[in-house]
C-alpha cells in the first residue's frame, strides 16, 4: 500500500483505495491509503508544530527544495507522466505536458520565494514610517480534485511553501498517485518533517476533520457544490479560503473568424484531455453567416477524433476518468436530445480492446440558453453550438452564465478582439485560441460563481498564500 506521509512517516491506514486505471479496468495502478479523521488531525497538528520553524527559513532555503522538487519532476516527466496517464486517462503527451507543467511551476515560485516584498513609505503623521510586509499564513490545506492529478496538487502547494506555509494536500480519491509521487518527491527534496503531509481518502471524511482540526486557510478546487458548503464552513470557523469551481465557456465565432482557426480552437477547447478541464469550450456560439460551415466541418474533424487508451500512440483523446462520470456524460446527452438539441455527432459509450470508459465526442447543435446543456457544467466531452444573429448577440449569450471563468473569441477583427476583451464577464479571454490551455506563470481564475478569492498562480497568488501587516514606526 502507498501511504499517506505524517509528520515526515509514511503511514499505512486501516482501509485502502485502489487506483484503477479508466483506459484498462483490469490494470490496477496500486492501492493508496485511505486516511482517518485522525489521521487528518495528526497530519494538521504535524504541519501546526513545523509551522514555527519553517516560516523563519531563510528564502534561499525554501528556494532550494522548491527548484530539487522541480528538477526531479521534469528529470522523470516520462515515467511521472505514464503514471499520470494511466490513473487519469489523459493521453500520454498531454500527461506529460501536465507533468512538465507541474515542474515549471516549481521552478517559478523557487524563484517566487525571494522575491517576497513589502512597502516602506511615510506616514501622514509628522515622524512616522509606516513598513507593509507579508507573512505566511500558517496552516494551509489544499483539497484538489481528479482532472489535473499533479499540476493542481503542484500550483496550490509550491506557493504556499515558497511564502513559509506549512501544508496538508488531500487530493481526490480517483487520482492518488501523482499526488503519492509528489509527497515522495518533496521528501526526498529535504522538506523538514510536518511541512507537507499527504492525507489520502474520502472527501466526506477528510475535508470536515481538516476543517475542525484548525487550519488557518484552505485552497480548493472541484465542484461548485462542494466548493460552496466548504466556504460556509470556513467562514463561520474564520478560515481564508479560496475556490475554484470551473465553468461553462463559451467559444465566440464571429462571421469574420477564420474557419479552419475556429475549429481547430473549437475541437481543442471542447474535447482534448477528454473534454475534462475546467477551462473546456463546452458553449460554442457561432454567428450565422459562417454557422453552417463550422458546424459541417467541426462534425467531420470530431468524427475523425481517434478516441483510445491512454497510453496508445495514436490515442488523440483518451477514456472519460470514471464510470460515474461517464454515466454524468451520457445522461447529459440523453438530456440534451429530450430537450431537442440536434446531436450532430458521437455522444455514445465505444468499445475497445481493453475494458475502459470510452466515449465519443458529443457536439449538438441548434440549442438554445435556458438548455441544460448549455447552463450546467458537463466535465466530459459534450460541446454545445448556439447561433448567434450578431456579435453583440453572441457576446450577450457568452455572458448569459452563472459561470464566468474563461472565455474565446475567433476573429480577424482587432476592434471586436478588443471589444471581447473588455466586454466578457471572465477571468481569462482568449483571443483566436482555445478557452483552455493556460501559462503557468500569469493568474488564473474566473468571475461570478466560477471562483472565490483572489487568484491562483503566478505573483498573484502570494495573496491568497500570504497575509499583509501593516506597522507604524514611531520614532
Ligand atoms: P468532483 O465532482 O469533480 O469529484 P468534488 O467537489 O466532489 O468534485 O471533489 C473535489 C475534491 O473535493 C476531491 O478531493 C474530493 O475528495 C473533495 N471533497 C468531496 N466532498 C468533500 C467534502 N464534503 N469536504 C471536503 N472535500 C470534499
Amino acid at each position: 500500500m502507498h501511504s499517506n506521509l505524517i509528520d515526515g512517516i509514511w503511514r499505512n491506514s486501516q482501509t485502502a483505495l485502489r487506483n484503477d486505471n479508466p483506459s484498462d479496468l483490469d490494470d490496477v495502478v496500486g492501492e493508496y491509503a485511505s486516511g482517518s479523521p485522525d489521521d487528518m488531525r495528526e497530519a494538521v497538528a504535524a504541519a501546526r508544530a513545523a509551522f514555527p520553524a519553517w516560516s523563519r527559513t531563510t528564502p534561499q532555503q525554501r528556494s532550494d527544495i522548491l527548484d530539487t522538487a522541480g528538477s526531479e519532476i521534469l528529470a522523470r516527466r516520462q515515467v511521472l507522466g505514464t503514471l499520470l496517464a494511466r490513473e487519469e486517462g489523459k493521453t500520454l503527451p498531454e500527461a506529460i505536458g501536465e507533468v512538465t507543467r507541474a515542474g515549471q511551476i516549481f521552478k517559478f515560485f523557487a524563484g517566487e520565494a525571494l522575491r517576497m516584498q513589502g512597502e516602506l513609505m511615510d506616514s501622514v503623521r509628522p515622524g512616522v514610517e509606516v513598513l507593509v510586509s507579508r507573512e505566511p499564513v500558517g496552516v494551509v490545506g489544499l483539497i484538489t480534485p481528479w482532472n489535473f492529478p499533479i499540476a493542481i496538487p503542484a500550483w496550490k502547494t509550491a506557493p504556499a511553501l515558497a511564502f513559509g506555509n506549512t501544508v496538508v494536500l488531500k487530493p481526490a480519491e480517483l487520482v492518488p498517485g501523482s499526488a503519492w509521487a509528489l509527497a515522495d518527491i518533496l521528501q526526498r527534496a529535504g522538506l523538514p518533517a510536518g511541512v507537507f503531509n499527504l492525507v489520502m481518502g474520502s472527501g466526506h471524511v477528510l475535508g470536515p476533520a481538516m476543517l475542525d482540526a484548525g487550519i488557518d486557510a484552505l485552497s480548493f478546487t472541484g465542484s461548485q457544490r462542494t466548493g460552496q458548503s466548504l466556504a460556509k464552513a470556513c467562514a463561520v470557523r474564520g478560515i481564508k479560503v479560496q475556490l475554484e469551481m470551473g465553468g461553462k465557456n463559451p467559444l465566440v465565432v464571429a462571421d469574420d473568424a477564420d474557419l479552419e482557426q475556429a475549429v481547430e480552437c473549437a475541437l481543442n477547447g471542447a474535447f482534448y484531455a477528454t473534454g475534462q478541464r475546467c477551462t473546456a469550450s463546452s458553449r460554442l456560439i457561432v454567428c450565422n453567416s459562417i454557422h453552417d460551415a463550422f458546424v459541417t466541418r467541426l462534425a467531420e474533424r470530431t468524427a475523425a477524433l481517434r478516441v483510445g487508451h491512454a497510453l496508445a500512440v495514436e490515442s488523440q483523446i483518451g477514456p472519460v476518468a470514471s464510470e460515474a462520470q461517464l454515466a454524468n456524460n451520457l445522461s447529459h446527452v440523453a438530456g440534451g436530445q429530450a430537450e431537442g438539441a440536434r446531436l450532430v455527432y458521437g455522444g455514445e459509450r465505444l468499445k475497445r480492446t481493453t475494458r475502459g470508459y470510452y466515449q465519443a465526442p458529443a457536439l449538438f447543435a441548434d440549442c438554445t440558453p435556458d438548455m441544460r446543456l448549455c447552463r450546467e457544467e458537463i466535465f466530459g466531452p459534450v460541446a454545445a453550438v448556439l447561433r448567434a444573429e450578431s456579435y453583440e448577440h453572441a457576446l450577450a449569450l457568452a455572458n448569459d452564465t452563472p459561470y464566468g471563468l474563461a472565455a474565446g473569441l475567433c476573429t480577424r477583427s482587432l476592434a471586436r478582439a478588443t471589444h471581447f476583451r473588455r466586454h466578457a464577464e471572465a477571468g481569462m479571454v482568449m483571443v483566436n485560441l482555445p478557452t483552455a490551455g493556460v501559462d503557468y506563470h500569469v493568474p488564473f481564475g474566473g468571475r461570478k460563481t466560477s471562483s472565490h478569492g483572489p487568484r491562483e498562480q503566478g505573483r498573484y497568488a502570494i495573496e491568497f498564500y500570504t497575509t499583509v501587516k501593516t506597522a507604524y514606526l514611531g520614532s
